[in-house]
Formats: structure tokens, sequence, C-alpha cells
């Protein structure tokens, strides 16, 4: 089915909520001192979430901060952004979540994480999580949170509640191709792909959430599954949308020069729910998708890209599209 209106309640993320801190030069590790920028609001489900409310979606994420100045720098960012933070928890006695990167040469990264040990992993079902899920239209999970034991026992309950009351799910797979989940875990991914009214993968996510090689093999599968809509992230070569009755949709990228690529999937997906809940059409919902992901990508920071509905309208006006 169609994504649920947006007027049905907001679309609600669950997971890590972070600050990120970046070395200003490219290189390797964190074993000399060096310059650093930050701190930045971040985690991709903030970044979404983020995104989403910008381009004038209604979008709430469940989480938790610290009570200290990193957890204030992103529970006011996305209230400034329009998003529902009644839902962020304050924990006190342990730090808001973090991540320290450095970018390598070849556009890898290294990492310093402070996410399980942190306030970003010390969440669970309240009374404010509840209030907000009885009222959600949409829930949006990512992959990521399903290493997360406490995303996952949100998410487990709040996907029957928003089905229930005829809301809809999407799912954003992404999940590190070279970490191996348990048996739980993958039991769960399938699950999710399963019930999901909306896909996002980028590269191999698709084959992995298909179970099959081959890009064409695996959107084809999927869609057999019954999953009615797959939007394909493709990086700098932009993006697709596949579904069962219409010819599958291709966006060119917009010609930016990257200067960030952190949040560009997560920009993208925000825009895309909400474009599509507020009633774009495939395409409209598309371009404006891939102009959140391009857009924030110019940028430095996680999300500090992230665009209102008339900075992605004035953006997709200046600027050209890369070769298809
Ligand atoms: P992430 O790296 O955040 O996990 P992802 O792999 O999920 O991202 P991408 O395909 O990298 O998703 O980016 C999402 C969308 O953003 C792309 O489909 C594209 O439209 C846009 N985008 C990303 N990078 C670029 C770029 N360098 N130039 C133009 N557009 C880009
Ligand atoms: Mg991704």
């Amino acid at each position: 089915m169609a994504l649920a209106p947006d007027h049905l309640g907001p679309t609600v993320t669950v997971g890590e909520i972070l600050v990120e801190i970046m070395a200003t030069s490219i290189g390797e590790g964190f074993r000399q001192p060096l310059d650093l920028v930050g701190p930045y609001p971040s985690g991709a489900p903030a970044i979404f979430t983020d995104q989403c409310a910008r381009i004038g979606g209604s979008a709430a994420i469940v989480g938790a901060v610290g009570a200290d100045d990193f957890g204030r720098l992103n529970v006011d960012r996305l209230a400034r952004d329009g998003a529902d933070v009644s839902a962020i928890a304050v924990v006190p006695d342990y730090p808001t979540g973090s991540a320290f990167v450095r970018y390598r040469a070849d556009g890898s990264r290294d990492f310093v994480y402070n996410i399980a040990t942190s306030a970003a992993a010390r969440f669970g079902w309240s009374e404010a999580v509840a209030t907000l899920v009885a009222k959600a239209g949409h829930l949006h999970v990512m992959g990521s949170a399903l290493s997360m034991p406490s995303a996952v026992a949100v998410i487990d309950r709040a996907v029957e509640i928003v089905k229930e009351r005829g809301g809809t799910l999407s799912f954003d797979p992404n999940l590190r191709k070279e970490l191996r989940y348990d048996a739980e875990t993958e039991r769960r991914f399938s699950e999710l792909v399963a019930m999901a009214d909306l896909l996002l993968p980028s590269g191999e996510e698709l084959e992995r959430a298909a179970g099959v090689p081959g890009r064409e093999a695996a959107i084809e599968k999927l869609l057999a599954m019954g999953i009615p809509e797959i939007a394909l992230k493709e990086g700098a070569r932009g993006a697709s949308v596949f579904t069962a009755d219409a010819e599958p949709l291709h966006v060119a990228a917009f010609a930016v020069t990257e200067v960030d690529p952190t949040g560009a999937g997560d920009c993208f997906g925000g825009a895309y729910v909400a474009c599509r809940r507020l009633g774009s059409g495939i395409e409209e919902a598309l371009t404006y998708a891939c102009a959140a992901g391009a857009r924030n990508v110019t940028v430095r920071g996680p999300m500090e890209g992230a665009g209102t509905r008339d900075e992605l309208d004035a953006f997709i006006a200046a600027t050209q599209r890369a070769a298809p």
C-alpha cells in the first residue's frame, strides 16, 4: 500500500542520537594531536528525522541523550527544525553518545565511537514513547538499530501498534556488509524487509535484503514478495524507484562537489518518506530526495546540509544534473 498520509501522525524513527566530531585533515586514525571540528548533531535516525521535518513532514524520534551540552545541541536542533522531541529521554549519569571520525585518503573512515556505553543506548519503552507511538502514522526503521537492544525492544512494539492503526513501515537496511549478525537479528531483518511498505537500500544492501545475488534478480524477488516500493540509492549516480505495476523510474544525481558524504542516505530517506506521505508522486519525491542527499554532501557535518522545502527548491533550480 502507499505510505500512510502525513495527517495520520508523525513518521517515527528509533535509535542513536550522537554528536560527531571530525578531524579537519585527511589521514589515518587519532594517534596524534589533530585539529578537530564539532560537535555536530548526528546519528543516522536523527539525520533522517531532521530532514523529514525540515522538508515539512511530521517527524519524531525515540532515543536518548545525556544531561549535557552534546545532548542539548541535538534536542535543540531537532526541535528548531520542527521535529517532535517528546520521546527523547534525557538520561542522567551518562554522556551523550559520540563519534569521532577521520576520513582517509581513499574515502574510507576511521571512527572512535561511544554509543553502547553512552546515553544514546539508554532508552526504552516509556510513557512518552507510548504516547508518541499511539499517534504515529509511519515507522521508519534503520538496520543499524537492530544491533541496539534498546532500539529493538521499542521497534518490536511500535511496528505492531503503528500497523494496527493503519500506519506504514519503511526500512533502510543500512547494515554493514562486513558485520555478521546473530540468528535473531537476521530473522528480525528478514521480517522487517517482508513487512516494509517502502524499502530504501543502497549498494549491496539490495541483494542482502532480497537474499539473492544480482540487482535485477533482487528487485524481482522483493517485488514478488509483495514489497510495493523500492527506492534504491545509487550515490553519485542518483537513485531509482521500482514498483510492481510501473516501469522503473531513475533520477540522475545533482552535480555537486562532495565535501562530506555522511548523512546522504539518511537525508534522502527523510525527504523521500516525507514527500510520499505528503502526497507527492514517485518522481517528485525522488527528485527532492536526490536533492536532499546531494545538498547534504556539499556541507561539512552529518546533517548541516539538510534542506527546507524552499532551500531544496532553490537547490534544484540552481544545480545541474550529473550524466545519468
Ligand atoms: P550513506 O553513505 O549516508 O549511508 P547511502 O549509501 O545510504 O548513504 P547514497 O546513495 O550514498 O546513500 O546517497 C543517497 C542519495 O544522495 C543518492 O541517491 C544521491 O541522490 C545523493 N547523493 C549522495 N552522494 C552524492 C554525490 N556525491 N553527488 C550527488 N548526489 C549524491
Ligand atoms: Mg545507507
